[in-house]
């Protein structure tokens, strides 16, 4: 089969929507966004792929579906982003400040205001429940993977997909939209199909799309056509219904020459210390034993690598009951942890007070780290009560 790109369709702003599907009151809103990286047309093509299906059998659903393009301008030119990560400036200070160059506002600032006015319109319009699917590739190869903020809802929305499954991103990442919808209570789904270049990641993003189609209750699993295939397509994979949590992150600064070493598959195992890429000609050795994530294979992003560990059944289990009980309200009560006064979500801690409150009990209940503000963390509740945009 050819590669994903050999395809040079164009596509236009005009088109930003590329289908939009009304069916009865009764059922949720399903937004697909493909795209938001322009060199990951996967996302895109299994869209195109699920709309002419749907037309072609007038497929009836509950709820309405919306398939949306990300990153118009990068896609026609087959490359990431223009000038900054389409997927790295969803965070209200960018809305408020928009970052510029010295030629004005970057090309991605009108790719954001346009996907944005689509999405408020559907937000206000529509009764919900919300389910946003953001579709992505990766530059290794790699089985299908979700990743999510870890909310309980979250949770449960992807233990529908027999893949791996992957927590806690956004302390890692700048701005990625998913984080940015999630902070509005909405489901959020991140889906990494495969290899950018590799054909079945078309055909792995389509099965994700029908699965969540059907899951959502949206549509039904027997006016799907050929849905035991797509049921298939994620037969066999490794780490099925795992769920993993990001422990480091190999940040590339600017001006360095990373090289990743050749040949390392995503969630592969590495050991400590296993020689894993190379920065300006020095070894980079593993930081701990673990998961190889997303090895950095293509010229343009700021994240060499990640390093994955397996979460136990036992601490998901906790979680939710901890999250159910409430317990984090206790958390207020440690010297050091205040409640932010703007914020109902978000607890300010002290490092030099709580030092001994460490990240994972942060996590256990439900928050990420998300800001580092005036020598105080920002920790941000993932659990929250659905609202529209402000
Ligand atoms: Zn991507």
């Amino acid at each position: 089969m050819t590669a994903v790109t050999k395809n040079k369709k164009r596509f236009s702003p005009e088109n930003r929507v590329l289908g939009s599907f009304y069916g009865t009151n009764n059922g949720p809103t399903i937004l697909i966004f493909a795209g938001i990286h322009g060199n990951e047309k996967a996302g895109v093509y299994a869209s195109e792929k699920v709309i002419s299906k749907i037309a072609e059998r007038n497929i009836r659903f509950k709820g309405n579906v919306h398939f949306i393009l990300g990153n118009i301008n990068a896609l026609n030119k087959g490359v990431r982003f223009e000038e900054f990560d389409l997927n790295r400036i969803w965070r209200n200070e960018h809305f408020e400040d928009p970052i510029k160059t010295s030629a004005g506002l970057i090309a991605e600032r009108k790719e954001q205001i346009e996907i944005l006015s689509i999405v408020k319109a559907i937000l206000l319009n529509e009764p919900g429940p919300f389910y946003f699917l953001d579709l992505h590739t990766t530059s290794a190869p790699s089985v299908p993977f979700i990743t999510i903020s870890d909310s309980l809802n979250n949770r449960k929305f992807s233990s529908n997909f027999p893949v791996p499954v992957v927590f806690g991103i956004e302390e890692f990442l700048d701005g990625p939209l998913l984080t940015f919808i999630n902070e509005y209570g909405h489901i959020a789904l991140g889906f990494e199909g495969g290899a950018h270049e590799d054909p079945s990641s078309i055909v792995n993003c389509e099965a994700f799309i029908w699965k969540a189609l059907v899951h959502s209750k949206c549509i039904e699993k027997g006016n799907v056509p050929e849905y035991s295939t797509y049921q298939k397509v994620f037969e066999n994979l490794c780490c099925k219904y795992q769920f993993f949590a990001i422990k480091y992150r190999y940040e590339i600064k600017p001006d360095e020459d990373f090289n990743m070493r050749p040949g390392f598959k995503n969630f592969e195992p590495i050991k400590k210390d296993a020689l894993l890429a190379f920065s300006n000609g020095t070894p980079i050795p593993s930081p701990r034993r673990g998961r190889i994530f997303m090895p950095l294979y293509q010229e343009q992003g700021e994240d060499g690598f990640f390093v994955l560990k397996k979460i136990s059944k036992f601490w998901l289990w906790l979680s939710i009951i901890a999250r159910r009980l409430k317990f984090n309200h206790f958390l207020r009560l440690i010297p050091g942890v205040n409640q932010d006064p703007e914020n109902n979500y978000t607890l300010i801690v002290d490092p030099k007070v709580a030092r001994f409150m460490t990240l994972p009990i942060f996590h256990l209940f439900g928050y990420r780290q998300q800001i580092y503000k005036d020598d105080k963390l920002h920790f941000i509740k993932r659990d929250r009560k659905v609202t529209i945009f402000p």
